[in-house]
């Protein structure tokens, strides 16, 4: 998972990085290198790719496109309808972007964009972004943080993975239970 880590004043929050699959990397920035005169597919992991695909079909495919002598940079073929059709065993440098020497590297990533968006709307000291292959331990954020974050009207999957990242403080959890489970002073009467 990629998202960005904020040093706020009283606490750490992660603001999600959400792909919008536009495809704009994968048309323009893939890695992909085919020689069609060796007929070889140059790509990081691509032995673990060629486990799941049949690459002699996609070599095929490839050297009925392209006809040039020398190897050629490709979009790449795993792109189709604008998603990756083999997400689970993606390369890492598919995984980790709009990560690395230098953020989306100039292509416009509408993900990147509105991560951007998201993370101005807070007073934060510091940013980083970071990118995390399973479980991670939640940061504990205020009230106050939530409800910031809440307001900028994120879509479903933000919020989910927001929540993947950050829980409510624990004294804070325990007086918005009280809060709810006490009457008020209305109903009392
Ligand atoms: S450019 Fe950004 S939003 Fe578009 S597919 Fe790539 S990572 Fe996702
Ligand atoms: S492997 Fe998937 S994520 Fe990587 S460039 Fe190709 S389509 Fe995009």
């Amino acid at each position: 998972m990629i998202f960005a880590e904020l040093k706020l004043k009283d606490c750490v929050v992660r603001i999600p990085f959400v792909c919008r699959q536009c495809g704009k990397c994968c048309r323009i920035l893939s890695k992909i290198v085919f020689d069609p005169v060796e007929k070889k597919i140059y790509m990081e992991n691509i032995e673990e790719i060629s486990k799941h695909v049949s690459m002699d079909e996609l070599i095929e495919e490839l050297s009925r496109k392209i006809d040039a002598k020398h190897p050629v940079m490709l979009p790449c073929p795993f792109l189709k309808d604008n998603r990756c059709s083999i997400h689970p065993i993606r390369p890492k440098s598919c995984r980790i972007f709009p990560l690395g020497r230098e953020l989306d590297q100039g292509i416009g990533c509408p993900g990147l964009k509105r991560l951007m968006e998201l993370t101005s709307a807070f007073n934060a000291e510091s940013l980083e972004f970071k990118f995390v292959e399973g479980d991670i331990e939640k940061t504990k954020v205020s009230e106050e943080v939530v409800e910031k974050f809440l307001s900028l009207s994120p879509s479903d999957e933000e919020i989910e993975l927001f929540f993947k990242l950050n829980e409510l403080r624990t004294s804070e959890r325990s007086r918005r239970k009280a809060d709810i489970s006490r009457p008020s002073r209305l109903s009392e009467q």
